[in-house]
């Protein structure tokens, strides 16, 4: 037994995992259930560093050291389960499986209670970066035991993306805490992708400008506070044009978004929790939305009774866009960050949501420069319940709130749809309300249902006989 790690399912990102193992001077188990993936693996990259090649699961896992580290980079699901099932008997006490795949938290909660039976560490890890961070570093988030950490913990680290020296990985917590935050960084970058675009839809048509125009705007914007990988891309992609055609290439791809379900899963879990997680639902539905062919259809026709925006100062309002931009991400990561805090009170999990930013700084697709600014937030009060009244984040909030109220009167006036900046600014403005309507809907409930309801002026809980003649009973 020579090797220090192996990797199992070497499709682009097991193939990749391996390899950046590999160039980091672990000597690698390779193994696939189809052998050519892994004899072409070798075949073709060998060079890049050790390689151990197995064409039985039986030999790849005694080709490891131990505590054996095997990871399993499968298609999620019952694949997965699949080769656990495979891996098991093979393995002995104190081995660690790692299922580097994207599966949902309650699946890893299952299997790591399963795999602690048989006395193992499972670990379920969220890799985001794909198969270039895999390649070149991804940023890793960890689940399992914290003992399994102290031995694995050190290669995951060694092979993820650094940021100022700092790896972008960390021990998350036990349980299914390592993919949930994978789960919830999924969702925060639907957010972020669909507030993106409604920032570009807004200028293409309040400036009337062409993509490419666009696109010096994202990347003026991307020398500031929004510097981030996706309006990096934003910018190269609405400057791209379509060799076929000559055109924007943003203009000939057509407009219905599809989704892969990890949105889908943090809305639902949001909803469970009754966590009110806005940016990333309203992202999700505009998906939706988009690829509600016969709504849309039906829908084209309908009355706008809209008003010409106009916008009298270019400048200006390209800067009003930018900080209702960047007011509306701070409350979707805000809301996602709850999202965490939540699931991590009710799991247990005790997630240090400072650590889960700086491991998200580099490696990953939401990677940015103002998660720095969350790391510091929690840093300096580990439990802030509400990122948005951290100092920082409500004083830079605050200088654009003029700017964020304008461009949603105008979007609404002028028939463009922002459903995540408007619902974010809902937002904003419901969870800084003294008093809310609740109290109407509380009122409500108990006239037709006999609910009940609590009073502002004293303690305990009351009915009032709505039908009879009105009288409030304690219950
Ligand atoms: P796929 O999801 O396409 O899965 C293909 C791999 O799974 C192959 O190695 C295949 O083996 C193996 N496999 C499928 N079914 C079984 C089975 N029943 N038993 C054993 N092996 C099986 O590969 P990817 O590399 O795209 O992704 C791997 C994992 O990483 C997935 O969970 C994915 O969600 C996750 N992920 C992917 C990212 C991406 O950008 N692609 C990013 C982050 C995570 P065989 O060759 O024999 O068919």
């Amino acid at each position: 037994a020579r090797a220090q790690i192996g990797v199992t399912g070497l499709a682009v990102m097991g193939r990749n995992l391996a390899r950046n193992f590999a160039r980091h001077g672990y000597t690698v188990a390779v193994h696939n259930r189809s052998f050519d993936r892994a004899r072409s693996l070798v075949a073709e990259h060998g060079g890049e560093g050790d390689f151990v090649l197995s064409e039985s699961m039986a030999d790849f896992v005694a080709s490891l050291e131990r505590p054996r580290k095997v990871v399993v980079m499968v298609k999620a699901g019952a694949a997965t389960d699949a080769v656990i099932d495979e891996l098991v008997p093979l393995l002995e006490d104190g081995d660690i499986v790692v299922d580097a795949g994207n599966a949902h938290f309650s699946d890893t909660i299952r299997r790591e209670r399963a795999l602690r039976d048989h006395g193992l560490h499972f670990v379920g890890t969220g890799v985001s970066g794909g198969e270039e961070g895999a390649l070149n570093g991804p940023s890793i988030m960890p689940g399992g035991t914290r003992e399994s950490y102290e031995s694995l913990g050190p290669l995951l680290e060694e092979i993820s993306a650094k940021v100022d020296g700092v790896p972008c990985c960390t021990y998350v917590g036990p349980g299914g805490a390592g993919h949930f935050v994978k789960m919830v960084h999924n969702g925060i970058e639907y957010a972020d992708m669909q507030l993106i675009a409604e920032a570009y839809d807004l200028l293409r048509r309040g400036l009337g400008a062409s993509a490419a125009e666009i696109g010096e705007i994202f990347a003026e914007w991307n020398r500031g506070d929004l510097e981030s990988f996706l309006i990096e891309t934003t910018a190269d992609v609405l400057r791209h044009v379509d060799a076929a055609t000559g055109q924007a290439f943003v203009d000939v791809v057509l407009d219905q978004a599809e989704q892969k379900g990890t949105g889908r899963w943090t809305v639902k879990n949001g909803l469970d929790l009754g966590v009110p997680i806005t940016g990333i639902a309203e992202a999700t539905f505009a998906r939706a939305l988009s690829g509600s062919v016969p709504q849309r259809t039906a829908g084209a026709g309908l009355p706008a009774h809209t008003r010409e925006w106009e916008v009298k100062d270019r400048e200006a309002f390209v800067e009003d866009v930018r900080l209702a931009l960047y007011a509306s991400k701070v409350v979707a990561y805000s809301q996602g960050f709850d999202q965490i805090a939540a699931a991590s009170a009710e799991n247990g999990w005790g997630i240090d949501r400072g650590a889960m930013a700086r491991i998200w700084r580099g490696g990953c697709i939401i990677r940015a420069r103002f998660l720095d600014r969350i790391t510091e937030a929690y840093e300096r009060d580990a439990g802030l319940p509400l990122l948005l009244a951290d100092p920082y984040f409500t004083e830079a909030v605050a200088g654009g709130l003029a700017s964020w109220r304008r461009v949603v009167a105008g979007a609404a006036g002028s028939g463009v749809p922002v459903p995540a900046f408007s619902s974010s600014l809902a937002y904003y403005d419901g969870v800084r309300a003294r008093r809310l309507p609740a109290a109407l809907v509380q009122a409500q409930r108990d006239f037709f249902g006999a609910h009940t309801y609590k009073r502002v002026d004293r303690d305990g809980t009351f009915h009032t006989d709505w039908s009879g003649d009105r009288t409030e009973t304690e219950v």
